[in-house]
């Protein structure tokens, strides 16, 4: 078995009342790994890095919904425009711009979720707020015809002081409420995606909708350096 089945059916019995989605994270982790989970029942993983996932994307069934949730190089984007589900991490307008230009070479409408930087740590990759205002107060996005904005993605710190967890999930919350229905860029909103194995239980009590778990599901990371 290559996942944790007793925490896979704890964790979806914990989303269950806040009607939120798991996203299973299997960066690093063989193909078999996501196929075992997936005849299991899922169909929503994760992936951090470009190649990796277009390898795996070949040889997995094609009803996965693959969310690309690492840090996305504009060079990269063609990889997997024709496929990606969901983009948890557009952090710049010229990346979002690409997107849009292989969407509608691909013929899809591509979702994005918008990354802010709501943790205090300084290697996290993300908008601050007031930089992800002024991207969708830019007048280019309405050009984006083959974008969907569909809401925020952060990471909270990576610390055990879980009251300045809930307040940085506390800002990505606030950040959505204040312009789902009022932003027309933002007509679209309805995820925030945050939480992860460590803080997703959190993450759940602050409105999160879908939540980033790899660890809990597959064990730890293999690391190579
Ligand atoms: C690796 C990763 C996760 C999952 O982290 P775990 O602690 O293993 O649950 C979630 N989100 C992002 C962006 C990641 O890179």
């Amino acid at each position: 078995m290559n996942f944790n089945r007793e925490a896979t059916d704890r964790i979806l019995q914990e989303l269950a009342p806040f009607g939120a989605r798991l996203v299973a994270v299997s960066k690093t982790k063989p193909a078999e790994a996501i196929r075992e989970l997936y005849d299991y029942g899922q169909r929503h993983f994760g992936e951090n890095y470009v190649q990796e996932l277009t390898e795996k994307q070949d040889v997995l069934p094609k009803d996965i919904e693959w969310h690309y949730i690492g840090h996305l190089q504009t060079n990269k984007v063609r990889y997997i425009s024709p496929f990606v589900s969901l983009i948890h991490t557009v952090d710049s307008l010229k990346l979002l711009r690409e997107i849009n230009k292989e969407a509608f070479k691909a013929g899809r409408i591509q979702d994005c979720l918008l990354q802010l930087y709501v943790a205090q740590e300084e290697t996290k990759f993300g908008l601050y707020p007031a930089e992800a205002s002024a991207m969708l107060d830019h007048p280019d996005l309405s050009t984006f015809k083959n974008i969907r904005l569909t809401g925020v993605m952060g990471m909270a710190s990576n610390t055990e002081d879980s009251n300045k967890v809930r307040e940085e999930f506390k800002m990505l919350r606030k950040f959505f409420d204040d312009r789902k229905n009022s932003h027309p860029a933002c007509i679209h909103f309805k995820d925030i995606s945050m939480g992860m194995t460590s803080d997703y239980r959190i993450a759940l009590e602050e409105g999160s909708t879908i939540v980033r778990i790899g660890s809990a599901i597959f064990g730890e990371r293999i690391t190579t350096s």
